[in-house]
């Protein structure tokens, strides 16, 4: 199962990932997390993207295109990925599709979880607080949003060219969205 999520910041991406990675066993790949790690690790691309990360841009495509063709090349990938956080503009997309591709590892399905902006915007203001993280700051937030409508967003309309997309609601409780998710890749959900 090789699946793309799509979402704005706050939208529950990361969250429905981790659900359904117990859900199909194949690694989560987040660049989000991916990047905050190198932070925390201190390595020069670290410290460049903590900068970057904390006024709420986007890292260069070719830093995100090593990054992710190293996670793609990894074994555990073997059986597919759920991709999070990438690619998040259509040069990343049309640089993902090739790199794919080469891998023989293609996509299967893209899925947005579409919420209401207002309702991001919440989420993200507790999010700050509960997990410190200096990039759901106010202002940081208002700037992820406006580089995700601008730059993100047609992304969603890339796949659904190539009929690959489907929308989801993201609203409602975690699990009420993961069965959603589930059924839109024709899976039974193994925990209940
Ligand atoms: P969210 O989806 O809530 O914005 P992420 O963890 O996916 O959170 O991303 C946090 C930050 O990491 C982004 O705002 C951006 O600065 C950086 N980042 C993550 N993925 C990418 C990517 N594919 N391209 C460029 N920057 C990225």
């Amino acid at each position: 199962m090789r699946i793309v999520l799509l979402g704005a910041p706050g939208s529950g991406k990361g969250t429905q990932a981790a659900l359904l990675v117990e859900q199909l066993k194949v690694p989560h790949i987040s660049t989000g997390a991916l990047l905050r790690n190198a932070a925390k690790k201190g390595t020069e691309l670290g410290l460049k993207a903590k900068s970057i990360i904390d006024r709420g841009e986007l890292v260069p495509d070719d830093i995100m295109a090593g990054i992710i063709e190293e996670r793609l090349g990894r074994e555990d990938v073997a059986d597919g990925y759920i991709l999070d956080g990438y690619p998040r503009n259509l040069a990343q997309a049309k640089s993902l599709d090739s790199m794919l591709e080469r891998l023989g590892k293609p996509a299967d399905e893209a899925i947005l979880i579409d919420v209401d902006p207002e309702q991001i915007i919440k989420r993200l203001a507790r999010r700050a607080k509960e997990e410190d993280r200096v990039d759901d700051a106010e202002q940081t937030v208002r700037n992820r949003m406006r580089v995700y409508a601008e730059q993100t967003a047609p992304v969603a309309d890339y796949y659904a060219e190539r009929g690959m997309l489907t929308r989801v609601l993201g609203d409602g409780q975690k699990e009420e969205i993961l069965q959603r998710i589930l059924s839109v890749l024709n899976v039974y959900n193994t925990s209940d």
